[in-house]
């Protein structure tokens, strides 16, 4: 861990292209304007999220990995993993949870950054959409414990543990972060999925959002997780 709580070294896991702006970019903006190595592993290709008439899969998935790397030059990521699953398929299945113990053996961070699978519904108007529970399912079970076994596909990686777990979108919350002095970063990297905005311009409502998030802690903007701190056994490093 370095000066002020910022991370080595992070890893981003999310269901489609956008959902890290949405959700829990201030973070990655701070840690990694404070030196953290952050990769982003993006599991589907968001290649059904159009509703313009004529555009194939295979053209929306171009466009939706190209808005992505766009989203996250401006946040300071330092690379992107695109898994290529099919958008509104995914499932955890131990195919996905190995091409996540892949990443993480590959990259070794320090902390994973996840949303909460058991998330079914949101304030009475939206129904968490099941790739985004698919994709955390799979990321904390790559985690932990499957990461750090030597003899769990032995083949994808040599072991690592992870330190930490943040899960965002988790009602019962044990650490804020700030996120006042990257709020302005996060929409810019939002407003890269222009695929996705359209004419809407979401500055408005993602502020609301982190206000409503750092109230709490008398924090102008913040992002919520619920952290996991692994537990470090005898004879482990
Ligand atoms: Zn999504």
């Amino acid at each position: 861990m370095q000066q002020d709580g910022v991370p080595e070294s992070a890893m981003v896991v999310v269901a489609h292209p956008d959902d890290g702006e949405f959700t829990v970019a201030g973070t990655v903006a701070k840690w990694a304007k404070g030196g953290c190595r952050v990769t982003y592993v993006v599991c589907t290709d968001g290649n059904a999220g159009s509703h313009e008439p004529g555009i194939t899969r295979e053209e929306l998935a171009v466009i939706r990995r190209t808005e992505q790397r766009a989203a996250c030059a401006t946040l300071g990521v330092s690379e992107v993993v695109f898994l290529g699953y099919d958008d509104g398929q995914l499932e955890p299945t131990l195919d996905l949870r190995r091409e996540l113990v892949r990443a993480i053996r590959h990259h070794k961070p320090e902390i994973v950054i996840s949303s909460d699978p058991t998330r079914l519904f949101f304030n009475g108007d939206y129904i968490n959409h099941p790739d985004h529970r698919a994709a955390a399912q799979a990321a904390l079970d790559a985690t932990a414990p499957a990461s750090e076994m030597p003899l769990l596909w032995p083949e994808v990686g040599a072991p690592h543990r992870v330190r930490q777990a943040y899960v965002h979108g988790n009602d019962q919350a044990n650490e804020w972060v700030d996120i006042t002095e990257t709020i302005d970063l996060k929409i810019a990297a939002l407003k890269q999925h222009a695929s996705q905005l359209g004419d809407w311009d979401p500055t408005e409502m993602v502020k609301e959002w982190s206000a409503e998030v750092g109230k709490e802690k008398g924090l102008a903007h913040a992002e919520s997780y619920r952290v996991i701190t692994f537990q470090q056994l005898p004879g482990t490093d």
